[in-house]
């Protein structure tokens, strides 16, 4: 009997963490797996995104309906960012995991050596690409959404017999990145050996011990998110067992957890959104895609956190006003992260520059934070998709489709 995927990804998960654990010096033998395996979803991203948007930005039709679905799937994007931001407000502010931090010098990583992301309104900007095909060939895939869906829409503005050409070829194109990313996923178990042994294996535990108080706040703000404010979202609107939800996409939330990408997971969340909870791709081409780049509810509240532990580590007091800020702008920067790895932990500075936090204190403290970013990364990127998954069923039934659910991955 075969296994179900999702119990294959499992196994590999445990299996990779025991390699790693006893055999940590060929870990190397089998980290290019995990890399293989990422070179190939990130492989189909791109066109997958680009052909999905299209086909079905001018599948949906007219501009009201596009209007009716973009302005719900802004709704739902925006409330659960904010939620998670309080949340993250919240605990932070109630476990106090800054105060009294002491971190030994040569643990620090040193800050000059990340890549600091540009301004808020640099960021809002770059969303219009200058060259649409430099914006393919560069993965910036805000560009890429922002291209695609005025794109699709022109489409729906032609006379018939272009429309329909064009249609038909977008359709077909997007099939055919769906077969393509079909085969790639059964791959997943034997990527995930790779992507577990190597994070396993690069974990400092010194560093860990150190910033634990952090970690833990971080980790019960996400499980908050993630078992009381999503399900409920989910019972509120669709009326019935987020458990149901949860089974159904266990598997995408173990390759997130696994690959710490909204972006790699999202052939996998597109999938299991359509063959095991019946979204259409009307709704699953036009949500999640954007969902995996722009909703980003675990990485709105590690940018809260984030910046509020900086802060108290370095004995800041915040007025309320810079609280609203680094609100505003945590909001924001989970909108620009891009959906790989580590990306929200760079964003941070975006929040630290709003609100004045730049000296070279808070700057090595972001450097501390890298330490030990691989395990919250791949949390607050399982709390990304799943929010993804969340918005695309609420919309879908809301849009007057039946879900059906089935509950494992095949
Ligand atoms: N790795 C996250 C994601 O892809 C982004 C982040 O670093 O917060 O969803």
């Amino acid at each position: 009997m075969k296994l179900k995927l999702h119990w294959q990804i499992f196994i590999a998960m445990g299996a990779g963490t025991a390699f790693a654990l006893l055999f940590p010096e060929q870990v190397p033998y089998i980290a290019p797996l995990g890399v293989i395996f990422m070179r190939l979803l990130r492989m189909v991203i791109v066109p997958l995104i680009m052909t999905s948007i299209i086909s079905g930005v001018a599948g949906i039709g007219d501009s009201r309906s596009l209007g009716r679905l973009g302005g719900k799937t802004f709704a739902y994007y925006a409330t659960t960012s904010m939620l998670a931001i309080l949340i993250g407000l919240s605990v932070t502010n109630l476990i106090q995991p800054g105060a009294g931090v002491e971190i030994a010098q040569e643990q620090r990583i040193h800050p000059d050596d990340l890549e600091k992301p540009g301004s808020v309104s640099d960021i809002l900007l770059r969303i219009i690409p200058l060259n649409p095909i430099g914006a393919a060939a560069e993965g910036d895939v805000l560009s890429i959404i922002f291209f695609s869906i005025i794109f699709g829409f022109a489409i729906t503005r032609l006379p018939d017999k272009h429309s329909k050409t064009l249609q038909n070829f977008f359709n077909a194109a997007f099939s055919a990145m769906m077969t393509l990313t079909t085969s790639l996923i059964k791959l997943a178990p034997l990527g995930v050996l790779g992507l577990i042994a190597n994070a396993v294996a690069g974990m400092g535990f010194d560093l860990f011990a150190a910033v634990g108080k952090y970690m833990l706040t971080i980790t019960i703000g996400l499980s908050i998110h993630f078992l009381i404010v999503l399900p409920a979202m989910f019972y509120l609107f669709t009326k019935r067992n987020p458990l149901v939800h949860y089974r159904a996409l266990a598997s995408v939330m173990v390759f997130a957890f696994s690959s710490s990408s909204s972006a790699a997971t999202l052939p996998l969340t597109m999938k299991t959104m359509e063959n095991n909870v019946g979204v259409s791709n009307k709704v699953s081409s036009f949500v999640l895609p954007m969902g995996a780049t722009v909703n980003m509810d675990g990485t709105a509240l590690y940018e809260m956190a984030g910046v509020l532990f900086i802060a108290q580590a370095l004995g800041i007091d915040l007025t309320l006003t810079q609280q609203i800020i680094m609100a505003v702008t945590a909001l924001l920067a989970s909108v620009g992260a891009a959906a790989v790895p580590s990306a929200g932990l760079v964003m941070i500075f975006i929040v630290l520059e709003a609100v004045n936090i730049t000296t070279p204190a808070a700057y090595a403290m972001v450097g501390v934070m890298l330490g030990v970013d691989r395990p919250l990364d791949m949390f607050r990127t399982v709390v990304n998709v799943t929010s993804d998954s969340i918005g695309a069923a609420i919309i879908a039934q809301s849009e007057g489709e039946q879900l059906t659910y089935k509950s494992t991955a095949k």
